[in-house]
């Protein structure tokens, strides 16, 4: 039986063996950071999630894997179209959660897209709806949701907001409820800020009904 307080790697977590490898063999990540081993078990239970951890504390991983555990686990497939949404800031951050997913996941069969902008509206269009698992900044998304024909997220099951107290200061608070509004009501979030901020709370609040509060900042 899984003891969470005697978890201390990777492997003693309840995870695919997909993803095990993923994490040990690309990664070589055998031991969880703490965000990664608190929120984990909420996480791949199917619980809300609002955490809070610094820049640096592993918050991508926290959340790429409850993904992947996810879809593998609805057996996802190309045609169940669009599974899992990231939201996050900017496309530079877009990039790097693109590569630890393309990592971590190598050995499952999701196809993940960048829908980042800064190329053509055109080639994304055809991309998105055949795309498992998408890594958006909130103003691209909210184009396509806007312009697309025939995007649906109408299958969504797990979003994650990256940084999410940066969208805010960014600007994005219209863009998120507008995409927000669109996306299924049933579905898990996982949001992740580096501060914990009442905005922040706020945004949760739109969403989630019942969520697990993690944060290093009440341990300080
Ligand atoms: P955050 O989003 O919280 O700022 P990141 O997810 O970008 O943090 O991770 C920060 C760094 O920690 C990255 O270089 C990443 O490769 C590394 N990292 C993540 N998880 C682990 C782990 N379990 N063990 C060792 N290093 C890790
Ligand atoms: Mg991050």
């Amino acid at each position: 039986k899984f003891d969470p307080r005697e978890a201390n790697k990777f492997r003693d977590f309840p995870l695919t063996e997909k993803t095990q490898k993923g994490c040990l063999e690309l990664c070589k990540y055998k031991v969880p950071t703490v965000i990664q081993s608190k929120s984990l078990i909420p996480s791949l239970k199917g619980e809300d999630i609002l955490g809070a951890a610094k820049t640096g504390s592993g918050k991508t991983l926290a959340f790429i894997i409850p993904i992947l555990e996810k879809l593998f686990k609805l057996k996802w497939s190309s045609i169940d179209g669009v599974g899992a949404l990231v939201l996050t800031p900017t496309r530079e951050l877009a990039y790097q959660i693109f590569e630890v997913l393309r990592k971590v996941g190598k050995y499952h069969d999701f196809s993940a897209g960048l829908v980042i902008g800064g190329k053509e509206m055109n080639k994304e269009s055809e991309f998105i709806n055949n795309t498992n698992i998408i890594i958006s900044t909130p103003g691209r998304l909210l184009h396509h949701m806007d312009q697309t024909p025939g995007f649906s997220v109408d299958n969504l099951q797990i979003l994650v907001l990256d940084e999410a107290d940066r969208m805010l200061d960014m600007g994005f608070q219209q863009d998120l409820n507008c995409i927000l509004q669109n996306l299924p009501a049933h579905k898990q979030t996982l949001l992740y800020s580096a501060t914990q901020t009442r905005s922040v709370k706020d945004l949760a609040r739109l969403n989630m009904t019942n969520w697990v509060l993690l944060s290093d900042f009440e341990l300080a």
